[in-house]
This record gives structure tokens, sequence and C-alpha cells, in this order.
């Protein structure tokens, strides 16, 4: 790769989105008022994923305007912001500042974002209450963050901010040292795994160090790092023959998991191929293990490297990883024009053939369910394939809608569904929408619960700062009921 890989890393992080803040935290739109209001207005209508409409999906000018910025061929380009940055601006014990008064002007204008539109949190603001809503301004000293409208309110309701204040406090350390112009050795990311070691999936610690990443000592150092690797090792962590998750109690897998991902694992841990030359020990290589990534954003543009961490856990199979979303070019500007729709490339897929030996990665510019629709990836194995939907937002009350032609697809096809949530509220809430819709009719492979593999990282989102989340928090996967035993008994 010809970018250090920190730099590509620091600028995958710079942009990487919870929710929508994403979008907000751009300077391109900042500036600009009427994609602002979009943004705004979009927020309010709910979360992430497939908030561009329909008609406009494959206006590359429209994205590009909304999420304009900077960046990316297969973003891996820092921005130029972040170039500039490059020289050191801050020192490692001058990481925290004022919001407001921050050396780094693309954090001053969030702050001056969260002036215009975060609300004040204090319950006399409560409808029926005897204050008006406000928005926030005054700016805490102890997390530099503006959470109320007053001093007044803010010490009023001082013991329910003590709550988040620290974790606030350290998100400002974390955005600052983002932008700080350091160096970043924890993104020099491990190679390829050795054959004879054992990778160790208790937890972030023991996974890096087993994967022989350079031993990263500071907090500040695993939260940013493990803010983008969450996203190919929580997928990973379930389908890996070393899965942390397991049927014994509290180890969260079902029965029906485990009969689903030993399929996946039958193909993702092949034995050994023979050595000899003849007949006998040729063997056919088998297909790619196909990972859909549906509702695709920011993951998309995450550094080729980080979703290599995925290939390495996998030595001996290949692996299609296949992002699909209207947004998934988001970031990635300097790519368009997308490649024409032909007849060998009906979806106008941009493909990284081989980003490493056993990896394939295909960009897909379109809703899921127009594909499946044509049976474009027909047909479905689940030995060889996997849906993962990253904070998809399928209980949120503004984009549940968009999922719920998608919802009978991915169940019809009995292959399993991995999906995250922000916070514990929004996995639950997607779960219950799950159960709801097909009136329990899918059948429960990963019990929901806390990501082993979430980011340690916190992200504020600016619209709300008392909405805190970490990305990939949570994690559960469930698929189609299947019935063939009872089918085969009844015969
Ligand atoms: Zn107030
Ligand atoms: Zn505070």
């Amino acid at each position: 790769m010809a970018l250090p890989a920190d730099l590509a890393a620091r600028s995958a992080l710079s942009r990487i989105c919870t929710r929508c803040s994403i979008s907000l935290r751009r300077e391109g739109l900042i500036s600009n008022g009427s994609s602002l209001a979009f943004q705004l207005q979009r927020r309010k209508l709910g979360s992430r994923t497939k908030q561009v409409r329909h008609d406009q999906q494959h206006i590359p000018s429209l994205a590009a305007r909304h999420f304009s910025s900077s960046v990316v061929r297969a973003g891996f380009r820092p921005s130029n912001s972040l170039q500039n940055e490059s020289k050191r601006v801050l020192a490692p014990d001058d990481l925290f500042h004022s919001f407001t008064n921050s050396p780094i002007p693309e954090i001053r204008r969030r702050a001056a974002l969260m002036r215009q539109h975060a609300p004040c949190p204090h319950p006399d603001h409560r409808p029926g209450g005897p204050m008006a809503p406000a928005h926030v301004d005054f700016e805490c000293p102890d997390c530099g963050i503006p959470v109320y409208c007053s001093k007044e309110h803010w010490a009023d309701d001082y013991e329910a901010h003590l709550e988040i204040c620290d974790t606030l406090r350290q998100i400002n350390e974390d955005d600052h040292d983002l932008r700080s112009g350091r160096f970043f050795p924890e993104f020099e990311y491990a190679g390829p795994q050795l054959e004879e070691a054992m990778v160790n999936m208790s937890n972030w610690d023991t996974f890096l160090y087993t994967r022989e990443f350079n031993a990263i000592n500071a907090d500040r150092s695993m939260r940013q790092v493990t803010r983008l690797l969450t996203y190919p090792i929580t997928i990973g962590s379930v389908l890996h023959e070393l899965s942390p998750y397991n049927i014994k109690a509290g180890g969260r897998l079902t029965a029906e998991g485990l009969k689903s991902f030993s399929a996946l694992r039958y193909t993702l841990h092949p034995p050994k191929r023979g050595v000899g030359t003849d007949i006998k020990s040729l063997r056919v290589s088998p297909p790619p293990v196909r990972v859909f990534v549906l509702g695709a954003r920011a993951e998309s543009s995450l550094p080729r490297d980080a979703w290599i961490q995925l290939a390495h856990l996998f030595p001996r199979a290949k692996i299609h990883l296949i992002l699909i979303g209207p947004e998934a070019m988001v970031n990635r500007d300097n790519e368009f024009p997308l490649p024409p729709r032909t007849p060998q490339n009906p979806f106008g897929a941009i493909v990284e053939d081989r980003v490493w030996h056993t990896m394939k990665i295909s960009t897909i510019v379109d809703y899921y369910h127009t594909i499946h629709k044509t049976g474009y990836f027909y047909p479905y194995d689940p030995y060889f394939d996997c849906f993962v939907l990253f904070h998809p937002g399928l209980g949120h009350p503004a984009s549940s809608h968009e999922w719920e032609e998608t919802l009978p697809m991915l169940l019809e096809t009995k292959v399993p569904i991995l999906a995250t949530g922000y916070t514990q509220t929004d996995m639950e809430r997607d779960v219950e929408w799950v159960r709801k819709t097909t009136g329990g009719e899918f059948d429960m492979l990963l019990e929901p619960g806390e990501n082993i593999f979430r980011s340690l990282r916190w992200d504020l989102y600016d619209m709300d700062p008392q909405d805190i989340s970490a990305g990939n928090w949570g994690l559960w996967a469930f698929r189609g009921k299947r019935y063939e035993a009872t089918h085969k008994s009844s015969e």
C-alpha cells in the first residue's frame, strides 16, 4: 500500500460513523447549509443505513455533495485536513481541550453545531415542564463538551451529568488524539497468522497478543485500534472455530447456532491440502465464502488492511466480502463514476480483486432487496454464505420500514445473519422488531449481548451529547427457521 498504514487508519477513524454524526463531522457539510439541513432532517428520520432515497442512489454528485470533504481511493487516502495535520500539533499530555475553543478547527465546528442543535437535557425542558426546549450553550469544564443551556442547569443536574462526564472527557481526549498529528504505531497491523499459532479470541488483549500485533500498552491506543478492527473481528469471532461464543451456559450460542456456524466453519477451516501431486491428492479448490455486508456505509471505506485481518483469521479459505447498500460508496468520492452496468457486471460493482490473495472485496451501490429479486447471488448456501448487518437500525421507527422488504428475503435463504447495535437499547429494539415482524418465525443463533469485540472507544452523537455509543457494542445472530428435522420425522 502506498500510504503508511497509520495515515490511512487515522483518516478512516476520523470519518467512521457512529450514526449520522459521521456526516455532521464533515467540514464540507458544515459549511454547506443546504446539505446540513438535509442531514439533520435525515437524522430526525432515523439512523444509518438505507436513508439515501432510491431514486438518488446512482447520482454520484449527490452522494459526493453530502459526504464531500475528502478522501479516498478504496478508503486509503487520508483527507487533506489530516495530511495538513500530519505534523504534530498536540502533545500527548495536551489532549484535553474545550470543544468550543479547541486548537483543532474541525472540533470547534462540531461544538458550534452542538450549540445550534443539541437539546439541554435538564428536566425543566421536558414537555409540560416550566421551560421551553433550549439548545446547549454551557460547556462543562470537566469534559469540555457543551452539555446544558446554562451553568445553572448544569449545576442543578450535576448528578445526572456525572454519570457520563468521565466518558465524555475520554471522548474529548480521543478525538483530539486522533487529530494530534502523532504517529500511530497501533495501526501497523499484524501479518498472516502462522498455521501452528493459535489465535485466542477470549478478548481484545488475548486476540491482539496471539495475533502478534505490536504491543499496545496505552488504553487510548487500544480504543483507537479497536474502533476499526471491530468490524472484521466481530465477524471473525463468530465464524471462527475458536470462537469465544459457545453452547455452554452463558456462552450465548444456541444449538441452532452451532449447526449454522459449524457449516460455515467446515468451509472456513478446510483440512490442509495434500502435498502430493498425484491424482489422489488433487483437490478442487472450494468457492469462496461470501460475506454480505448489507446497508454498508462507513465499513466500506475501512482501510483494506483492516478487512484483511478477517482473511488472516482463515488462512486456508477464500473470502469474498460483498458490501451492499445505497451508501456503500460514501467517503470514496474519487472512485466515482461507478463502473457502468453491463451484462457481466449488472449492478456496477466495484471489484477489488485480491486485496489479499485469499480475499476479494466487491462494493455495490444499491439496495440488497433489488439485487436479491433478480436472483443475481442465487443460490445461497449455508456452507458458503452469511449476512452481516452493522448497526442496521432494524427497529428504528424511521428505518425499519426499509428493512421490511429485505427481512423475509434474508430469512428465506436460511443463511446466518449477524447483527450489531450501537447500544443495548439499539440492539434490543432490533431484536424486538425481528420478533414482531416474523411472528417468531426465526431461529436465534447467538443470544443478544455485549460484543466481545466491540469498539472500546466511545463516541458521542453531536446532535445530542448525552447519547453515547460504541461501534458494534452489541451482537446477536439469527436466521430463517428450519424445519427439516420435523419433516424428516414425519415422513
Ligand atoms: Zn437547560
Ligand atoms: Zn462534564
